[in-house]
């Protein structure tokens, strides 16, 4: 049941009440859930209530059940775990057990429910709903209700927010707290690469994931793993062989850093479990290597929420108390979810059902089941660490054989983390396919000096966690030096051109195709690979490089809030990059829970200023320290932020004093975040594939290279879970050259929620 796209405004539930709750394990992003849930219910003019310790919770009764405000969910959108507690609650799966649940809802005039929590939680919440009814006429009987109670609560409309680490709920591309997973697995992961390196060690790490290895599969694209045992695809009952041929060969290649990542759930092909140990045994009993074995456990669990788990339960929580608030006596319960980049509601207990066929076929050896089961988003990555783990280095022999094509890798634009990540998976993909690839040094300017060399499987080992660009990048572009370029490409023999980076990127392989006329050069395919943190590209809804921004800024905002603890109240300005695209500032301010952001897209005035300084001033009054205002470095020329800073101060008439803070190059980013490195990797794959295609196809008789339709000259994106491309011919006019933005930015659909969890007014669009 995909929501319908309407208008909800304030107040249209009121009178209504909503209890919202977190159960099962915990993940990073339920308190972002809960605070987007509190504040919607709010918004709409209803009651939220929060209980706490979930179904235990529910089931007690008394001071489990908290009403809420506004301030009851303040500055808490950063913390991991839940804030009103989880718990496992054994008197819940009992009817009498749910009879005293029920009894406490309508006591308090609830039956409106958001579970923030796993299958089981949702299956609970859908049973109770079946015998909601009898369980009140038996409260009715009992006397512990009234008719008018029972008559005015027919019914029990629940809504299923699914937050777990482990990515194992079929429905949903992804669960509330596996993005944070991620992160920490990754930190460990850089941590452990230093000290493996310095040692030549190897490591065994073993991730979360009992029943799905979805957090295996991502860290074995993202951490250049030898090797990846995950539930969903079992080795080779030969692995034992394989596994140490494969250290062993890359250990003689040069190779000092060896990780191997075992999901908690892994089997061999006949279901026999493969656990870090028995990885360390054979490793010794056949190598005679020690290795070393790290266990993540709960630390996956825990730490600050990253940026992208912030937002998706921002989405998720919003949307959640929207439809259960809708839901009427017929409406079938309902899950919210992630569907390419949309957020959904489909049938609650048809996605719990999948996710319980999915850990049946896991369990039966029905891998190719379950993987289907999992959906798109899954199936596309499982296929990335596939390609990944079967590309090996050419042998010596294959060496010999003259590589069929020439193609060159060159950076143009500002640096972004994932650069280098993309190059390496590109580098590598080409390789494979048996063409030859050049790095380019420093851009345009050093394709035009002839600064290209060849790049080796062993040249671009450990590039994927580092952030920068190493073969160098500038943002000059070609206008000018086509007869330059074209020399070069005609002396080095270049029949394919990839170019890395951002607006300039896309720019240059646009100027270059569009010479195409007067320079045969230039008649070879060409491709984009996205990559600059401002997200400001057409063809795409993520650029490379924008996460690690977007996590920085967050972080930087909150370290700025934490600081001022315990000092007098006051506000921030804080000045993201971005030029004329506020996609940094909006996000960012969404995850980091500020007031407001301030954007070119959105054009504001000194009158709607002042409004957002009154409602500051509201705020502040209360029990609110800290306010937080975003402001895209483009916003408006006038309205600086040092004029935003003087009249807040001025117009809080002492309330709070305010400072500014311009973020910088800090935005950049030291290392890459997991997403980055994930779709990095998988966007160098995917162009890697694309450019061998359109070279075989533009090869003529006589051997040269003569590309000339617009779909050899593209641009490759990530929309939804999928990798596209688009031409650049067809993306020029998608495009607004003098703002270097896309005409349409999907996430400006997100301004309205922003709006409402800082409490100004605004009409709510579904998604
Ligand atoms: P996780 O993914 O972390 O395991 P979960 O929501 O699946 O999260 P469970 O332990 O399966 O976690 O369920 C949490 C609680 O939900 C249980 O302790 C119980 O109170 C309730 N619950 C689960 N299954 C049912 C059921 N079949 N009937 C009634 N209540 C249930």
């Amino acid at each position: 049941i995909a929501s319908k796209m309407s208008k909800i405004s304030r107040n249209l539930y009121k009178g209504q009440s909503v209890a919202i709750f977190t159960s099962g394990g915990d993940s990073c992003g339920m308190n972002g859930a809960l605070r987007a849930s509190v504040r919607m219910a709010i918004y709409l003019g209803s009651q939220p209530y929060m209980i706490r310790e979930g179904y235990q919770g529910m089931v007690e009764g008394g001071e489990h059940f908290v009403k809420a405000k506004w301030s009851s969910v303040s500055s808490i959108i950063h913390l991991g775990g839940t804030i009103i507690g989880s718990a496992r609650c054994a008197e819940f799966m009992q009817r009498e057990g749910r009879k005293k649940a029920a009894f406490n809802l309508v006591q308090r005039d609830i039956n409106r429910l958001v579970v923030i929590g796993g299958d089981g939680s949702l299956t609970g919440a859908n049973i109770f709903r079946q015998e909601w009814s009898g369980l009140l006429d038996e409260l009715l009987a009992e006397g512990k209700i009234t008719t008018q109670q029972r008559e005015k609560y027919v019914d029990l409309h629940v809504v299923g927010v699914v937050g777990s680490i482990d990515n194992d709920f079929c429905g949903t591309d992804l669960t509330i707290g596996a993005n944070t997973a991620l992160h920490r697995i990754t930190e460990a992961i850089d941590s452990i690469a230093s000290t493996a390196y310095s040692h030549k060690r190897i490591f065994i790490l073993e991730v979360m994931g009992r029943r799905c290895g979805f957090l295996a599969m991502i860290t074995g694209i993202i951490s250049e793993a030898d090797y990846v045992f995950c539930p969903e695809a079992p080795p080779p009952m030969d692995w034992h062989d394989r596994l140490c041929e494969k250290l062993q060969k890359e250990g003689e290649g040069g190779q000092r850093l060896h990780i191997i990542i075992v999901a908690e759930g892994a089997s061999d092909l006949n279901g026999e479990p493969i656990t870090v140990e028995i990885v360390k045994k054979v490793i010794l009993d056949k190598l005679k290597r020690e290795s070393r074995i790290t266990v993540l456990g709960h630390v996956q669990r825990g730490g600050a929420t990253s940026a992208y788990d912030r937002i998706l339960a921002c989405r998720m929580g919003a949307e959640a108390v929207v439809a259960v608030l809708e839901a009427t006596g017929n409406t079938t319960p309902v899950v919210v979810v992630l569907t390419n980049n949309q957020i959904e509601r489909i049938p609650l207990m048809g996605a719990v059902e999948r996710t319980q066929a999915a850990n049946e076929a896991l369990k039966s050896g029905d891998w190719a089941k379950a993987i289907a089961l999992r959906g798109v988003f899954f199936q596309g990555n499982m296929m990335a660490l596939k390609l990944l783990s079967r590309a090996k280095p050419p042998t010596k022999e294959q060496c010999c054989v003259p590589p069929p094509f020439n193609i060159a890798v060159m950076h143009v634009g500002s640096p972004a983390c994932g650069i280098n990540a993309a190059t390496r998976s590109l580098v590598r993909t080409i390789i494979y396919n048996g063409d030859r690839i050049f790095g380019v040094s420093n851009g345009l300017v050093g394709l035009i000096a002839g600064q290209l060399k060849p790049l080796a499987w062993s040249d671009v080992i450990g590039w994927c966690s580092q952030g920068g660009a190493f073969l160098g990048m500038n943002r000059i572009t070609p206008e000018g030096k086509y007869p330059e370029i074209a020399r070069r490409l005609r002396e080095f023999n270049i029949q394919g051109l990839v170019v890395i980076g951002g607006f300039e990127a896309y720019r240059t392989v646009l100027s270059l195709t569009t010479e195409r006329g007067s320079y045969q050069e230039f008649c070879i395919p060409m491709a984009v690979i996205p990559s600059t943190i401002s997200n400001n590209m057409p063809g795409t809804e993520y650029t490379i490089g924008a996460d690690t921004s977007l996590n920085e800024i967050t972080k930087i905002c909150d370290l700025i809030r934490d600081s001022a603890r315990g000092y007098k109240k006051r506000v921030f300005i804080i000045e993201t990059m971005g030029g004329f695209c506020g996609y940094l500032a909006t996000m960012a301010a969404m995850a980091a829970g500020a007031d407001s952001a301030y954007i070119f897209e959105e054009k504001f005035n000194v009158r709607d200023m002042q409004r957002d300084c009154a409602n500051m001033v509201a705020k502040m009054s209360d029990v609110i320290e800290r306010g937080l205002v975003l402001r895209c470095e483009g916003a408006n020329k006038n309205y600086t932020a040092d004029f935003m800073q003087r009249l807040y101060e001025e117009e809080s008439n002492g309330l709070f004093s305010c400072r500014t803070c311009i973020l910088g190059h800090a935005q950049q980013g030291g290392k890459p975040t997991p997403f980055d490195r994930c779709i990095a990797t998988e966007m160098g794959i995917a162009c890697g594939q694309f450019i061998h295609e359109q070279m075989v196809k533009s090869l003529q008789t006589d051997g040269t290279m003569l590309a000339v339709t617009k779909h050899s000259a593209c641009m490759l994106g990530m929309i939804g879970p999928e990798y596209k491309y688009t031409s650049v011919e067809d993306l020029s006019h998608q495009t607004e050259f003098q703002y270097r933005t896309p005409k349409n930015q999907w996430w400006m659909k997100l301004r309205p929620l922003l709006r409402i969890l800082s409490t100004h007014d605004s009409a709510y669009t579904t998604d």
